[in-house]
């Protein structure tokens, strides 16, 4: 983690607090600016149609990447675009944009989603910012409005990463994070993705040209559905994203001594399933021992041997924390590694952990997040800050653009699910701020900077 990274963090809380009464004011100005853009109808009926794609009979979906229903569901989203009046690219990841020119010879503004699904999925993740997108193109149309940056809409591959277990496999293409070697990977059904990508039309060898070189984008913005229950809980329409949080994960192992249970008294045993169930309350605990929105995992236990008659010798879990703040996480962790220390010596058991994982936290630009803040103000909407505590493409975008996300409600907080449901009113409230905000950050003069 840079220092940089830390201090950028910093300041965007800083802004954040500066424009605290924002939600406020944009209620006040419930009637400025009113009047919707978007046709919220148009968009229901491209949503409900993209459903199609892979429906399962309980009115979830199942469209993984790479799939033979996501490769219809991308011919559909094409043949949109195409009606859309956009010139459609697909490059060599697959990712699929839609360009629309603009007046002057500036950088592109990018804008979309993902189409493709989990298992038994909902309709709404990745689907809202992807037809939102494309809504958002045909009412500029309608409305013949003209802009100054090319406008790109982007439907990027494989979000989910089921397929090849490879997430946000498309923008980590164009953020340049995998090297060619990631074409000879496998999936279940023995295909590499080399030839899934020849599938697609694309030429492996030419993997590394979907890389986007940093600059050539003047800005990068992204609708999706929140996919937890904060703004729903607080009937909160539109949601200012901050930043998509950082993940560490560690695996740790308890090691006592697996003996009888029924000999062994129970001053004389080393249970290493006892010190690892006080250490995953441990946890809990000092993740919340603070103010704050950081959240602390032990998301499973490996039990050895697993008898119902001995006192477990090992188990093996792994602790996650997710934060915006880096050092928030380094905080939390010191403090959880000195507990299981002490627990360790109390219970008579080793505790030893190692790091195996960590995603850096991606800050949304401090001035995309104002204009989003702005955009939605004048359309009435009241807005609140929050991190996105999902993995977006938006976080592989932020290493090669200015970045910002617009998140809707997701009804109940469910998300992955059947049951992932948002109200036709909020898909629509989201692509209208979205439409909005292409157009501000269109004007923006900050970004009058010469094409690369
Ligand atoms: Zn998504």
């Amino acid at each position: 983690m840079s220092v940089l990274r830390g201090r950028k963090i910093y300041s965007v809380l800083a802004f954040a607090l500066v424009v605290w009464l924002a939600p406020a004011a944009a209620q006040e100005n419930k009637s400025a600016g009113a009047g919707q853009h978007v046709n919220p109808q148009r968009l229901r009926e491209t949503l409900e149609k993209l459903s199609e794609f892979g429906r399962k009979p309980d009115g979830g979906v199942t469209r993984l990447g790479f799939s033979e229903a996501d490769m219809a569901a991308r011919e559909y989203a094409m043949g949109l675009m195409r009606a859309a009046g956009l010139t459609v690219r697909v490059d060599a990841a697959g990712n699929i944009f839609g360009h629309r020119e603009g007046t002057e010879k500036l950088p592109v503004l990018l804008f979309g989603s993902h189409i493709d699904s989990v298992l038994h999925g909902g309709n709404f993740d990745g689907d809202v910012g992807s037809m939102g997108a494309i809504e958002v193109i045909r009412a500029l149309n309608d409305n013949h409005v003209t802009t100054r940056h090319p406008l790109e809409v982007i439907i990027w591959t494989n979000e989910e990463g089921n397929h090849f277990g490879l997430g946000t496999f498309g923008s980590s293409a164009a953020s340049g994070k995998f090297g060619p070697e990631v074409l000879a990977r496998r999936g279940d059904d023995g295909l590499t993705l080399a030839d899934w990508l020849r599938r697609y039309g694309q030429d492996p060898a030419r993997f590394a040209e979907a890389r986007i070189v940093p600059g050539a984008l003047a800005g990068y913005l992204e609708l999706h559905i929140e996919q937890g229950g904060v703004l729903d809980e607080a009937h909160i329409p539109i949601g200012v994203v901050q930043g998509i949080v950082g993940i560490k994960h560690w695996k740790c192992a308890a090691t006592g001594f697996a003996n009888h249970a029924g000999t062994t008294p129970m001053n004389r045993r080393q249970d290493a399933l006892a010190a690892a169930a006080r250490a995953a309350l441990a946890v809990r605990d000092e993740v919340r021992a603070e103010p704050g929105r950081q959240v602390g995992t032990v998301g499973y236990m490996k039990i050895e041997p697993g008898a119902v008659n001995v006192i477990p010798g090992r188990v093996e879990f792994p602790v996650e924390l997710r934060d915006l703040d880096p050092a928030k996480i380094e905080r939390i962790w010191n403090r959880v590694e000195k507990r299981f220390a002490a627990i360790g010596r109390e219970e008579n058991v080793d505790i030893h952990c190692a790091l195996d994982d960590s995603d850096d936290p991606a800050s949304s630009d401090p001035e995309i997040q104002a204009l989003i803040r702005k955009a939605a103000e004048e359309a009435g909407l009241a807005t609140m800050d929050l991190p996105s505590g999902a993995g977006q493409d938006a976080q592989e975008v932020a290493k090669v653009a200015p970045m910002g996300m617009i998140f809707v409600p997701s009804r109940g907080g469910i998300s992955h699910s059947p049951k992932e449901f948002s109200t036709w009113e909020d898909v629509a409230n989201g692509a209208e701020v979205l439409y909005r905000a292409v157009l501000m950050l269109d004007q923006a003069s900050a970004r009058e900077r010469p094409a690369q």
